[in-house]
């Protein structure tokens, strides 16, 4: 299996580039923000109940969103591997899918990071809320504390992978298959 986590603050690109690599490396695309959206949709218990945090750009707890991934996953049993989009988002959810996938004889291959700096992830987000439709797109004070929410309990997530020596960042910014190719070129040397 090749089980990678695609990383980077909100606006990064991450969805854009997900759809790329489960084409090319033949992956399950897995987005929390993806499936928490489609149970707001359907106005599941656990959409009524996320809605609540994602109106204010917070995070979902940790209980609720890992057992929501985990139910994912076991529906995927012919999955030859995962892009984790937009999971984990804090060390624990780090922790339990590591636990979770071991229970499964896999692991994490990679954490790739999207770099981009604030300013531009603001104006993406902003221009995003135009064709998204997404309320946490449209509102300012929401897409600052996402920012503000990455910086104080997403971005040590980083170090959880560093220290496994999972980690690489690359730059987040220019052509959209510019960056597609760097990407393959870091999940490619781990993979090769
Ligand atoms: P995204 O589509 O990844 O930008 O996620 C949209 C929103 O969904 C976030 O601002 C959070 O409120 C929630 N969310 C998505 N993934 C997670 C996660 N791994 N942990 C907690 N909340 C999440």
């Amino acid at each position: 299996m090749l089980n990678i986590v695609l990383f980077g603050p909100p606006g990064a690109g991450k969805g854009t580039q997900s759809e790329r690599l489960i084409t090319k490396y033949g992956l399950v695309h897995l987005s929390t923000g993806d499936i928490f959206r489609a149970n707001i949709g359907g106005q599941t218990e656990l959409g009524i109940l996320a809605k609540s945090f994602m109106d204010k750009g917070a995070l979902v707890p940790d209980e609720v969103t890992i057992n929501m991934l985990q139910n994912e996953v076991n529906k995927q049993a012919d999955a030859k591997g995962f892009i984790f989009d937009g999971f984990p988002r804090t060390n624990a959810q780090a922790q339990a899918l590591d636990d979770f996938l071991a229970t499964k004889n896999t692991s994490i291959a990679l954490m790739v990071a999207l770099d981009v700096e604030e300013n531009e992830l603001k104006q993406r987000l902003m221009k995003r809320a135009e064709v998204s439709g997404r309320a946490d797109d449209a509102n300012p004070e929401v897409i600052q504390n996402r920012i503000q929410v990455y910086k104080n309990e997403t971005a040590p997530v980083k170090a959880y992978y560093e220290a496994q020596d999972k980690f690489v960042s690359i730059n987040g910014l220019g052509d959209i298959d510019q960056i597609s190719e760097r990407l393959y070129e870091a999940i490619d040397a781990v993979v090769s």
